[in-house]
């Protein structure tokens, strides 16, 4: 039998309420916040995310799928969105058309990691950045946007993790002091972490292998060693929060390992799904812009995972869909007056009414199930008698009341099932 490629997943009809519904909730609270949508191809150029990521995280090294296409140029389908929004910042100049850019997306993400609950190799994403300011307000506005969609979900078990890792400066000073530490220990690490030691020393904080835990614990935090500009930074997005009651803990060891990312960096994590617990993560990334050869603006985001945060729902019973309702079922008796249901049909359709017919040539008995089963408000009969005295007959399925009504009144009849 032929299948989905492992990792991938179809979004069966039954399951699209609840993507439907997530997806109003995202697009009406960014617009409430007034962020724009903007959608970037499902492929880039390789080197938009290897230098707009980075070579050294897992994402570039390890998860990327990427392949020459016929002209041998190396393509990548997108693994995130914030460097092609980037990317799309600078070709369009939308700076110059605006100091600050908030932008919002919804979109399928690509990254060949191992498969299990909640981590998928094509998933979704929403999520936003804000690119052109470095007001503290605006990161903790990701925060409480990320946090308020949750919670609209009707998720309960989710928890706000912030950090700061400061401007560059402080954090080049601080990383030679976690250098120093970590050398003394460094035969201790896991080879995963030896490895980062060179490439990427603070993303050892990350790290779920025991012995590194261990011996982070007592690692130097960066915390610790910042600076009073990004300590300041820090407080009024730490006040910002508070005074729009979002609960958060300070979590010292949440780390972006990557040179542009600055300030504040932040997840929120359920308890409700299991180890992949992270529902979205997000951060300052001041260095990106000028790191993709445009201006050097300042910008914040977060990504969010859609099948995750189904998941939690799944898990909390938080999201209830509504059953889905056609208005019209045509139940026609007799196969010679097909051609007349089909056109009435249409017509029904085209004045915005959700309409089914049968297609299949089944009994009046199974047309009568079927608009059951399909929880259609009203039933039009058409046949019998009442078709040659141009008669339809019409009827509310909610209190089984049938109505005669002349075939040539269809706005009465059109009124009857709007309910006005
Ligand atoms: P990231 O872009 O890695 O910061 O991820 C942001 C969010 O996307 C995570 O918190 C997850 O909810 C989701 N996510 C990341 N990778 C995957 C994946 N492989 N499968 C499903 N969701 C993912």
């Amino acid at each position: 039998m032929m299948k989905a490629i492992t990792g991938t997943k179809d979004i069966l009809p039954d399951e699209i309420g609840k993507w439907r519904k997530l997806e109003k909730i995202v697009i009406n609270t960014f617009r409430n916040y007034n962020y724009k949508e903007i959608r970037t191809p499902v492929f880039e150029e390789t080197k938009i995310f290897s230098r707009g990521i980075g070579e050294s995280t897992d994402i570039v090294s390890k998860e990327m799928y990427t392949f020459l296409d016929r002209s041998g140029t190396s393509i990548t389908l997108k693994p995130e969105m914030t460097a092609t929004v980037v990317r799309a910042l600078i070709e369009h100049s939308l700076y110059k058309k605006n100091s600050l850019n908030k932008f919002f997306y919804i979109s399928p993400m690509f990254r060949q990691e191992r498969p299990q609950a909640g981590r998928l190799r094509q998933f979704h994403q929403f999520g936003a950045e804000a690119i052109g300011s470095n007001n503290p307000f605006l990161d903790a506005e990701m925060i409480i946007i990320a946090f308020r969609i949750l919670k609209q979900l009707g998720l309960k078990n989710i928890s706000v993790k912030i950090n700061s890792l400061g401007v560059h400066q402080s954090r080049e000073k601080y990383k030679k002091l976690l250098r120093e530490f970590l050398a003394d220990h460094f035969n201790d690490l896991s080879n995963e972490s030896k490895k980062r030691f060179d490439t990427n020393i603070l993303r050892i904080f990350d790290s779920k292998e025991e012995q590194d835990q261990k011996i982070m614990e007592n690692a130097p935090l960066l915390i610790e060693y910042l600076d009073d500009e990004s300590l300041e930074h820090f407080e009024k997005v730490k006040i910002s929060l508070l005074d729009a009651k979002i609960p958060f803990e300070i979590d010292p060891k949440l780390v972006r390992g990557l040179d542009y990312y600055t300030h504040t960096t932040f997840e929120i994590i359920s308890s409700s799904v299991g180890s992949q617990s992270a529902l979205c993560g997000g951060g300052r990334y001041n260095g990106l812009c000028k790191e993709l050869d445009g201006p050097d603006l300042p910008g914040v985001g977060f990504a969010a995972g859609i099948e995750r945060i189904l998941l939690a729902c799944e898990n909390e019973k938080s999201l209830n869909i509504d059953e889905e309702k056609i208005d019209l079922y045509i139940v026609t008796i007799n196969p010679v007056i097909y051609n007349y249901a089909f056109n009435l049909a249409i017509n029904f359709r085209e004045k915005n009414l959700s309409v089914e017919m049968d297609y299949l040539n089944r009994s009046l008995k199974a047309q009568m199930r079927e608009a059951n089963k399909l929880n259609s408000r009203y039933v039009l009969i058409i046949g019998g008698e009442e078709f040659q005295n141009n008669l339809l007959v019409l009827k509310n399925m909610s209190n089984g009341e049938q109505l005669t009504v002349s075939a040539n009144d269809i706005d009465k009849l059109i009124s009857l099932i709007r309910g006005n």
